[in-house]
């Protein structure tokens, strides 16, 4: 979808990130849109993670991690001093690549943040977000019979569509995702991918894959990452076919990576 069509979500300019004294990010520009998924492709150590997690400031809890430019949701400057980046992750939720319950029940993985952000008057409230993140993510129908079971008692593939509709129960605006499908097999892979599209629906999502045929399928526009320097983005099927820059040619191509 050509990005004019579509509503700016955030929008980084200029960001540049070092780990102690290593650089990991060069002057990245990237704007990602509402209601579509963005792709970050690019060989292992290419920065695509350290960039998601710029996103919604998770790098602000690595020791010795040093972040220049300006990362702006709906226009705002997220790493303006006012924000806190609790809240800030209410709006821009993430999942990771190894599905990572709590040790507690289904029902409580996803009771967790709607509880703490006070989102539910009563319990009867409480148990509408929970079920209706469940089915958003859906799970509901094989875990309605045993939502007091731990959550780790789950298949890989259910623990992530967990940790989705744990994300989800706050009613984030932008849904970050980085390599969800990385630890699961091929059929729980297409059953998140579905996910996606689906979520795309109201959701800004952006997401890290290794996999080039799956930023194919799911994403709408792809980045591609190089040295920590984002070399090209652009609508997907055009990365693919018809990419501008040499480098992403031979990526999307398999000559390296
Ligand atoms: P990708 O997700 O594309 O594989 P990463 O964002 O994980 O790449 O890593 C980019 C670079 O930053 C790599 O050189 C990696 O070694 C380095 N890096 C990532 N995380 C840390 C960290 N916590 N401390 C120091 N260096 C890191
Ligand atoms: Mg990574």
């Amino acid at each position: 979808m050509p990005a004019e069509q579509l509503e700016l979500k955030m929008a980084a300019r200029n960001v540049n990130l070092w780990y102690g004294e290593k650089q990991a990010l060069f002057d990245v520009n990237l704007d990602v849109f509402d209601r579509s998924v963005t792709a970050l492709i690019g060989p292992s150590g290419c920065g695509k993670s350290t960039f998601l997690r710029c996103l919604d400031r998770m790098n602000d809890v690595i020791e010795g991690v040093r972040i220049k430019g300006d990362i702006r949701l709906d226009g705002e400057d997220i790493y303006a001093p006012r924000v806190d980046p609790v809240q800030l992750r209410a709006r821009v939720g993430m999942v990771f690549q190894k599905p990572n319950p709590f040790p507690k029940s289904i029902f409580e993985n996803v009771a967790y943040a709607p509880r703490i952000h006070g989102l539910a008057r009563s319990k009867t409230d409480l148990e509408e977000i929970v079920v209706k993140s469940l089915q958003r993510a859906g799970l509901y129908e094989e875990v309605k019979d045993r939502l007091n079971e731990p959550g780790t008692g789950l298949s890989g593939g259910q623990q992530q569509r967990l940790c989705i509709a744990r994300a989800i129960s706050v009613n984030p605006e932008v849904l970050l995702m980085d390599e969800p499908c990385s630890a699961l097999d091929p059929i729980a892979t297409a059953r998140i991918e579905t996910l996606m599209d689906e979520l795309k629906e109201s959701l800004c999502m952006v997401i890290v894959t290794h996999s080039m045929q799956q930023a194919a399928r799911v994403s709408q526009r792809t980045a591609f990452f190089h040295l920590g320097k984002l070399v090209e983005v652009d609508e997907t099927s055009k990365m693919f076919t018809n990419p501008t820059d040499q480098r992403t040619q031979d990526y999307v191509t398999g000559r390296f990576g």
